[in-house]
């Protein structure tokens, strides 16, 4: 089927593990757009960005060279040609992401070629599976389901504690409502509920069960 299913929802509310079974069950592709901003901003790390000076940021946004993998099996990214899959999820680039999603220039710079993404996945006659904090409202506003994924903040800390098999939940929580403060509050395409979503608060179930509603509602 060609459906677009937007999910959007804050760090830690099992948006990519559900979005990827989702995708596994349904055979639709999957696009992890907050791999892609922790791409563009290990790239401004790796050639001395200074990421808190957006006008530094801003002049490089259109340099990286990105390309993203949807095959919800095995979804890849890389940067100049690079495997950066690992090393986008390390402490340095989660800290410094927030800041660098804020930068208008890196925001249109990857909605352009995520919407590219979605129209060669619906070209292709197969649905797809976004995950973000704007797909809805603003990459995709047209998408045939959206949903906004939220989770209790402990429990959002304690999921990716056990992912990261390191740190303490209090650190990771901090970090988790850090960067919860920074999307919500930026000025362009902030993280909100989009109009039309149906949000599911995961807290109480386990990630099959998730995917088991998540599914039911693309089916409906
Ligand atoms: O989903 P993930 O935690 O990997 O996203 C990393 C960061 O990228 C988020 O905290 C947010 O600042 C940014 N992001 C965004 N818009 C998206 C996806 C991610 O601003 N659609």
């Amino acid at each position: 089927s060609s459906v677009v299913v937007a999910m959007d929802g804050p760090s830690g509310s099992g948006k990519s593990s559900t979005s990827r079974g989702v995708a596994r069950r349904l055979g639709l592709r999957y696009l992890d757009t907050g791999a892609q901003f922790r791409a563009i901003t290990l790239w401004m790390l790796r050639h001395d960005v200074d990421i808190h000076d957006p006008a530094a940021v801003a002049a490089q946004a259109e340099t990286p060279v990105l390309v993203s993998g949807t095959d919800p099996a095995a979804p890849t990214i890389t940067v100049d040609g690079d495997d950066v899959a690992d090393p986008i999820r390390s402490a340095e680039v989660t800290a410094a992401v927030s800041p660098v999603a804020t930068v208008p220039a890196v925001r249109t710079r990857l909605l352009e070629l995520q919407r590219s993404i979605i129209a060669d996945a619906l070209a292709a006659g197969t649905g797809i599976v976004v995950e973000g904090r704007d797909i809805g409202s603003v990459v995709w506003p047209d998408a045939a389901v959206k949903l906004y994924l939220t989770a209790d903040a402990a429990a959002r800390a304690a999921r990716r504690t056990a992912e990261n098999g390191s740190g303490s939940a209090a650190a990771t929580e901090a970090d988790l409502l850090r960067r919860d403060a920074i999307d919500s509050s930026r000025t362009t395409a902030p993280l909100v509920v989009p109009d039309g979503a149906v949000h599911l608060d995961t807290t109480p179930y386990g990630l099959d069960e998730v995917i088991d509603r998540v599914v039911a509602i693309v089916e409906r």
